[in-house]
C-alpha cells in the first residue's frame, strides 16, 4: 500500500499518521477506510499533497493511472 507519486507508505505520511492517531487506527487502516483515492485492486492511493500536485484528477482517472503503474512500473506481488 503506497502513494505511487511520492513513493511513500501511510506511516511515512504525516497527515495519515496524525489522523489515524485520532481514530485509534494504524495509518494503513486509516487509508483503507477513510482515504477516498485508495484502490483495493492495486493497493495504491494518492496522498493529499500529490493529489493537488497532479491537478486533482477524477477517481476514474486515478484508477487508470494506478492500473498502468501496476502493469508497467511495479507489478503487485502476491
Ligand atoms: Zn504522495
Amino acid at each position: 500500500m503506497k502513494c505511487p507519486y511520492c513513493d511513500r507508505k501511510p506511516h511515512e505520511i504525516t497527515e495519515y499518521v496524525d489522523a489515524a492517531k485520532h481514530e485509534d487506527m494504524t495509518p494503513e487502516e486509516y487509508v483503507r477506510s477513510e482515504e477516498g483515492t485508495f484502490d483495493v485492486r492495486t493497493q495504491l492511493f494518492c496522498c493529499t499533497k500529490c493529489y493537488i500536485k497532479i491537478g486533482m484528477p477524477l477517481i476514474n482517472e486515478l484508477r487508470e493511472a494506478f492500473d498502468y503503474y501496476r502493469s508497467n512500473v511495479e507489478p503487485l506481488e502476491g
